[in-house]
């Protein structure tokens, strides 16, 4: 078990956390608080502030002023900025990968190695992206002098889920920022701690006080007012089906535009000339990375029916050796899930799926680790019917099913209404393709599952989301609006 570093110990130990706006934190005038637990042994780690309508009211009015000058920063200057936050990260780094270890539980060698390493990546990416991009496209039109003129929007509102709120809250916030807009951040309730450190960063890279703004509560209390706010341009939500309805609801009543990044139910497709040993190995990876907490990853197996029992047999055999722990030893591979809450759900559907006729491939080890939110990997098969088979379970677990026919898998992985992420495996290149061609989702992979990269735009169709995705040039643009702007010639 590795020692807190005295900083993260410090940091964890303010009660309780406050809001954060003009630079600042913030009491707000509620006193009501929340308690953040740890998802290893079920102990309270600290309190954070609950807040309301006019705890964000504050904090858009903070981002609204703050506006002018980031604004009129020119994209190298922003981009300077930015540049100096990602090298705190950088220098801060354990800090950050502890406090998200401890809020999560997430493995510490994959806050270290994944989430903090890649969220500094996204800065650095969206800073030298901006100062690329030109804000003016000069258009060619008989008889006319024209172009498109992108400015920001002005203050941008963001709510996040708990599953990487580090990495999700930079994927969000750095292009809008990168662009010239200011932000006022919801994270969730339940994980709020790395975004709070993040704040207090950005104020010592001298990110102007009020470009970075965040607000502590609920969705009903803070999310649904920030969605309300007349001074908030765009919205961006990260979350579930359900709750990004009802964003998506109250941003098409104000006519604002509105991203939305949901939940997926992934499938991976392995035909019978599939590399089993490199697919074993990733796709036991897919449901234990993050504990199975990962939107986009492979939870139903297609698995051709020639290589059903040998795949069944090897993955089984990997999963019984993943190494269960806590999130600060350096020997855990996989930790618990995020919340007591949490780990209820992913078991009633356990139980769930076994009521409606799943076979058990892999049994769940329940009392694992009993006093922390742990749940050891398991796998059902059956009927494309059963609730595992359709709905998303967000734990380290997964359906499979057998398939003959190409086409038969094309029509099966398509029968449920999410498209986030699918992969397909096979030697066969050209067929490869053709089915990733086939299958509905926003992101596709060959041979591969959960590939990410700064460059290859992210993002999720039909009950998985519209309004853009992350992580591409693309992404820029979404929060530059573009104004035409034209005179005839005499
Ligand atoms: P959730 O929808 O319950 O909550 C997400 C956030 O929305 C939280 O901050 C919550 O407080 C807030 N919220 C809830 N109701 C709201 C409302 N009516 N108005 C405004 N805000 C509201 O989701 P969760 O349980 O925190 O996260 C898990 C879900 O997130 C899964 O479905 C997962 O697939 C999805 N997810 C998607 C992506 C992606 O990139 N597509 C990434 C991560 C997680």
């Amino acid at each position: 078990m590795i020692t807190l570093h005295e900083k993260a110990a410090q940091f964890i130990a303010q009660t309780p956390h406050l809001h954060w706006w003009n630079g600042k934190p913030q009491a707000g005038t509620t006193s009501q608080t929340s308690e953040v637990f740890n998802p290893a042994d079920g102990s309270r780690l600290t309190q954070v502030a609950l807040g309301g309508a006019k705890e964000v009211d504050e904090a858009v009015q903070s981002a609204h002023r703050a506006f002018g000058e980031w604004s009129k920063l020119s994209p190298q200057e922003r981009s300077t900025l930015m540049h100096r936050f990602a090298d705190l990260m950088e220098e801060e780094k354990e800090i950050l990968a502890q406090i998200e270890s401890l809020d999560v539980g997430k493995a510490i060698t994959a806050t270290r190695g994944f989430d903090i390493p890649f969220g500094v990546e996204c800065i650095r990416y969206f800073a030298n992206l901006s100062v690329q991009t030109p804000r003016d496209t000069p258009l060619s039109i008989a008889n006319m002098e024209a172009r498109i003129h992108r400015s920001p929007y002005g203050v941008c509102g963001f709510i996040f889920p708990w599953n990487f709120p580090y990495n999700l809250l930079l994927w969000g916030i750095i292009p809008a920022l990168a662009a010239g807009n200011t932000v006022v951040v919801k994270p969730s309730e339940v994980t709020p701690l790395s975004t709070l450190y993040v704040a207090q960063l950005a104020i010592r890279a001298g990110i102007p006080a009020g470009v970075f703004n965040v607000v502590l509560g609920d969705g009903p209390s803070v999310g649904v007012p920030l969605t309300e706010h007349p001074l908030v341009k765009r919205m961006s939500f990260t979350g579930s089906g359900r709750a990004g309805a009802d964003v998506a609801r109250r941003c098409g009543q104000r006519i604002i535009p509105c991203k939305l990044e949901l939940g997926g139910k992934g499938a991976a497709v392995l035909f019978e000339d599939t590399d089993l040993e490199k697919a074993v190995t990733q796709l036991a990876g897919a449901i234990t990375f993050n504990t199975g907490q990962v939107c986009c990853t492979a939870t139903r197996w297609f698995v051709h029916e020639k290589i059903y029992e040998e795949f069944s047999r090897r993955i089984v055999e990997v999963l019984q050796k993943v190494k269960i722990g806590s999130s600060l030893d350096e020997a855990t591979e996989m930790g618990p899930l995020a919340s007591a809450a949490h780990k209820e759900r992913v078991l009633g559907y356990l139980d769930q799926g076994i009521q409606q006729g799943a076979k058990v491939v892999l049994d769940a080890d329940r009392k694992k680790g009993s006093a922390g939110y742990f749940v050891s990997p398991f796998l059902l098969e059956g009927s494309d019917e059963n609730i595992c088979f359709r709905e998303e379970i967000f734990g380290p677990t997964a359906f499979m099913v057998r398939f003959k026919e190409e086409n038969e898998a094309i029509t099966r992985v398509n029968s449920i209404p999410y498209g986030l992420a699918n992969s397909v495996w096979s030697q066969d290149l050209v067929r490869a393709n053709r089915v990733a061609e086939q299958l509905a989702a926003g992101n596709n992979w060959i041979n591969a599952h959960n590939v990410f990269a700064y460059g290859l735009p992210y993002g999720g169709i039909h009950q998985s989301g519209f309004g853009g995705g992350v992580n591409s040039p693309e992404t820029l643009n979404d929060y530059l609006l573009p104004k035409t702007i034209a005179r005839p010639l005499d």
